[in-house]
């Protein structure tokens, strides 16, 4: 079995040997060192969001960022209010399946997985429903790698008294978000995404006034985000409950590397970098992108070449077995596979794996009808001077 591959998923992703090194320790969980290494996480990842400690705050969550997702949806909409979900992807729909299970009360405005939430839309259903006390949306819908237009949204929440919640995952930190200035109010992602940590625990960066009021609301004791909140204030960094110590020593070397690194400008150039390589080398090899428009930076859904037919369970192994774990695609009427460009990958990596699937593609015989070629260099060519053309 080969374990020798990077991952073009959207998190986890490949990181640094020097991330997960910092693992070899077994740190305890209650000293002051160990409480510093939190705090100093929790001001960093309130840097990055652009935001006033003196307004915002950072609560560390255990669990995926799934966890924090539910802990923001759970404990801040109270029993007598209601939340608007605006969705276009499966994660989208997640939120829906938690408010659901919490019996929260929502309304969901569901966009198809290719266009994005309609401001205008988003104020008449507003205008109409003055029960409504939360707007919560995707920013980067990992489903389709769609980048969502929050900006607006946020203006319209805000024009309405409402409070604004944004699942910020996959993006945070590969894309700049100003959060105080464009009014989000909770904002969660997770160590495993663009910051290059190891999965674990989210975060979620809160405007304090808003955690503060929503202080009694929460539905789930272990998910309290108040509660949490007010754990890591009082005794200085400590969590409530065991904290993942581990990928909490290597998400804080992950943000030392971010630093390193240039900040979210630098990363940010060096995935959107890498994405449009990879777009425009694919498209010469003939596969399209299933988003016309929107497309983010983050991850890209491709589709196959008209009239060929592609075995992905084929592709997969042979890709991987050469040193890259693809990933499949999320949409339900339509047969596609996903590309990330995150995580610890770079423009050699991105003219490897587009040359793996000409190689892939030559051997099976799909060359000529995609490529337009029977012969490998040619194609490889043809991608070169795509990319060039940049
Ligand atoms: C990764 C991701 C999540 C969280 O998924 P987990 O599997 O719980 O880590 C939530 N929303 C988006 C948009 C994501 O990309």
């Amino acid at each position: 079995m080969n374990r020798d591959y990077k991952l073009l998923t959207p998190g986890p992703l490949t990181t640094t040997r020097t991330v997960k090194e910092e693992m070899l320790f077994d740190h305890c969980t209650w000293d002051d060192d160990y409480k510093a290494i939190t705090q100093k996480i929790r001001a960093d990842l309130l840097e990055l969001a652009h935001c006033n400690p003196s307004e915002y705050t950072t609560v560390l969550m255990q669990g995926s960022g799934t966890f924090g997702v539910e802990s923001v949806l759970t404990s801040v909409i109270g029993a007598d209010e209601k939340v608007l979900l605006c969705t276009n992807g499966a994660y989208g729909d997640r939120q829906v399946k938690i408010c659901e299970h919490a019996g929260i009360d929502y309304v969901q405005y569901a966009e198809p997985y290719d266009r994005i939430p309609d401001t205008a839309h988003v104020a008449e259903i507003l205008d109409n429903d003055p029960s409504i006390t939360h707007v919560s949306m995707i920013h980067s819908e990992t489903t389709s790698g769609l980048l969502n237009d929050i900006e607006s949204v946020a203006r319209v929440a805000k024009a309405h008294g409402c409070t604004f919640i944004v699942d910020a995952m996959s993006s945070f930190g590969g894309v700049d978000i100003p959060v105080a200035d464009w009014g989000i109010d909770f904002l969660v992602s997770s160590a495993n995404k663009c910051i290059q940590g190891v999965p674990g625990f989210s975060f979620i960066i809160c405007n304090t006034a808003k955690l503060e009021a929503s202080r009694g609301k929460a539905r789930s004791l272990s998910l309290d985000l108040w509660d949490q909140w007010n754990t890591l204030e009082k005794d200085g960094g400590k969590w409530r409950y065991t904290s993942p110590t581990h990928v909490v020593l290597a998400f804080n070397r992950a943000l030392d590397e971010m630093k390193a690194e240039g900040g979210i400008p630098a990363r940010s150039a060096r995935y959107a970098t890498n994405n449009r390589m990879l777009i425009a080398r694919m498209k010469a090899l003939g596969f399209g992108t299933f988003l016309k428009e929107h497309q983010g930076p983050i991850i890209t859904t491709f589709t196959y070449p008209e009239g060929v037919s592609f075995d992905f369970a084929d592709m997969y192994a042979f890709i991987k077995e050469r040193g890259y774990a693809i990933y499949p695609g999320k949409l339900t009427d339509e047969e596609t596979f996903r590309l990330g460009n995150i995580g610890e990958i770079y423009p050699d990596d991105i003219r490897r794996v587009t040359e793996l699937f000409a190689m892939y593609m030559a051997e099976r015989g799909l060359l000529e009808p995609c490529a337009g070629t029977t012969d490998i260099a040619t194609a490889i060519e043809a991608m070169d001077e795509a990319s060039a053309a940049l």
